[in-house]
């Protein structure tokens, strides 16, 4: 991705519109020192990097503090030594994807829904996504190839919901995009088009004129789950790409990841929850950490978490408490933790 013979960001995608070409930082070095940090802070070594490598748009390094190690956002895209411990009782697919994925790149966990992993191309790497590990080669639909996962979802009158999820859905571009969307809509029992990106928050550049214009034209009703984990992430621009996204008549909603460092505190998550609804967005869940090889360091215990939701509830009106969540391979939905 990045040479070392580079001293610029690298574009993020070859082609036109101006989000494709954002810059986007893909070697440590480049980060730290972009961030006025020790430039010994040691790193992931070249042949683990190399599996699930540094990626950050330039966009997004603008939100993170200079000067400060622990920074929020920099905690979440550092590829830090912690990632080459291996932990007792994670695994390289924590949640059970494997088991449900089709080979036309249908995941098909839940009664109703449908998950089609449409790229396995993302605007940033989060050190702790759980499919850091996801043999995305391997299923056609990630590689561009979308009819046998089209006709799975035609096949079964029960999906009435498809979600693109990925990798990031929002990494293609909108040609792709419109047309795939253009499929489901011919499929009569589909009803619901559910978006799961961060790359919209990330990059919100990527919320142009062109995903706009077949966003607000789909016949289908429209979610949009965001995936911001720290108020921190929540700039004007980011503000701005929301308001957009809201004038297509989609309905936003946000799930974050309970990430030790980053976000175990009742003060972060309240303004967080806060700062979503000022734009329009409603916190959706809150998810325990998956379980995946080299995400480790991040986990928070559930009963930390659970003791943080009692202190969200007793400040927040009800709709600003997301619902605790963890996924478990094989269970028949996200289960609820009570707290
Ligand atoms: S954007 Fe989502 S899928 Fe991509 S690396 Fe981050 S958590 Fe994983």
């Amino acid at each position: 991705m990045t040479s070392a013979a580079k001293s610029k960001p690298e574009a993020l995608f070859s082609l036109s519109p101006s989000w494709q070409r954002a810059a986007l930082i893909g070697r440590p070095g480049e980060l730290l020192l972009r961030l006025g940090l020790d430039p010994a802070l040691p790193a992931l070594d070249y042949e683990r990097l190399r599996h699930f490598p540094l990626r950050v748009p330039e966009a997004f390094v603008a939100r993170m503090h200079r000067g400060d190690p622990e920074d929020p956002l920099f905690l979440q895209v550092w590829p830090g030594m912690a990632e080459g411990i291996d932990t007792p009782g994670f695994s390289e697919d924590a949640v059970g994807d494997l088991a449900k994925l089709t080979s036309g790149g249908v995941i098909h966990k839940y009664k109703g829904r449908a998950l089609l992993i449409a790229t396995g191309a993302c605007a940033v790497n989060c050190r702790y996504c759980f499919r850091r590990h996801f043999p995305y080669g391997d299923s056609l639909a990630s590689r561009g190839n979308w009819q046998e996962a089209l006709e799975q979802v035609a096949a079964d009158p029960s999906i009435e919901e498809v979600i693109l999820s990925g990798g990031d859905p929002l990494s293609l571009n909108d040609d792709k995009l419109s047309a795939l969307v253009r499929e489901l809509e011919s499929i009569p029992h589909v009803r619901r088009l559910r978006l799961h990106t961060r790359t919209a928050v990330v990059l919100p550049e990527r919320v142009d004129a062109h995903l706009l214009d077949w966003l607000g034209r789909t016949r289908l009703q429209k979610v949009i789950v965001l995936h911001v984990n720290h108020p921190n992430e929540i700039d004007q621009a980011l503000e701005a790409a929301i308001t957009r996204l809201r004038g297509t008549g989609a309905t936003l909603l946000n799930q974050s990841v309970l990430l030790r460092k980053v976000n175990d505190s009742a003060d972060i998550l309240a303004t967080l929850s806060e700062r979503l609804f000022a734009c329009g967005v409603l916190p959706y869940y809150l998810h325990l950490l998956d379980r995946v090889q080299g995400a480790g360091h991040f986990e928070v215990n559930e009963n930390k978490a659970v003791k943080l939701m009692g202190e969200l509830a007793a400040r927040l009106p009800g709709y600003l408490v997301p619902r605790l969540a963890r996924e478990e391979p094989g269970a028949p939905a996200k289960t609820l933790l009570p707290w």
